[in-house]
């Protein structure tokens, strides 16, 4: 019997994975999923369609003085089976995950003021519990009292394979080098930032996926929260 409705924060490197187990999660318990990722690349397709960003340099003064346009939304589309993010109203669900805006989003969340208004909203978002939330700092400063925090990694080679094939599913022209760069930019950057950087929480449990499947990561955290009469 479930017992509670807790908060689950899924944190850890990029591509490992993570919102793939946060949903499934998430459906097995009947809480809502969260994708803190696709905020901050919601904020980064922003600053590049009003030129706020360009070539990589970001125009930090109206990127604050603007931030207040920025609106931000989850919705779930029951046809597709999915969540789709919504900036300003449009779903914006695939131009986020294309490679441009993977090229930016690490310097954009690097900025102390778009950190303070997203985990703002996430924690309004979900702190009523019922949440699966998935990002980099949702264990150590969205959430930091979160009934279960997992810390999820995998090779980066793994991982760029992932997002490889991710990418070339939808018909993206990509090369895999590219894409192992930026796993491996984006780890250095999340990991090394002054604000919020990917570090594990004291008490969050790591989840190496490097050889397990969906099916094997779902039973293995369910396992837990059985043990912690969390589900
Ligand atoms: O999870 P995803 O790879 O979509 O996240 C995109 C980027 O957003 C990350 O590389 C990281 O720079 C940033 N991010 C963050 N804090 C979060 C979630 C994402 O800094 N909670």
């Amino acid at each position: 019997m479930q017992n509670k409705k807790a908060i689950i924060a899924i944190d850890g490197h990029s591509s490992c994975g993570k919102s793939t187990v946060a949903k499934d999660l998430a459906k097995e318990l009947g809480y809502v999923y969260i994708d803190t990722g696709a905020m901050y690349r919601s904020v980064t397709l922003f600053a590049m369609q009003q030129g706020i960003i360009s070539d990589g340099s970001i125009n930090e003064n109206e990127l604050k003085a603007r931030l207040g346009e920025i609106h931000i939304t989850f919705k779930y589309e029951p046809e597709e089976k999915k969540n789709e993010t919504f900036l300003n109203g449009v779903c914006v669900e695939d131009a986020i995950r294309g490679l441009e805006v993977s090229n930016n989003v690490s310097a954009i969340s690097a900025i102390g003021f778009v950190r303070q208004k997203l985990v703002e909203l996430q924690q309004e978002m979900g702190n009523e519990g019922g949440i699966v939330m998935d990002g980099r700092d949702i264990g150590t400063v969205v959430f930091p009292g979160a009934e279960l925090k997992l810390f999820m990694t995998a090779s980066p080679e793994i991982r760029a394979q992932r997002r490889y094939d991710e990418l070339n599913a939808k018909g993206e022209e990509v090369d895999m080098e590219s894409i192992l760069q930026n796993v491996k930019q984006r780890d250095h950057i999340d990991s090394t930032r002054k604000e919020s950087p990917l570090i594990q929480a004291e008490d969050a449990v790591v989840l190496d996926n490097s050889n397990l499947n969906k099916a094997e990561q779902l039973e293995w955290i369910l396992n837990i929260l059985k043990e912690r009469n969390l589900a």
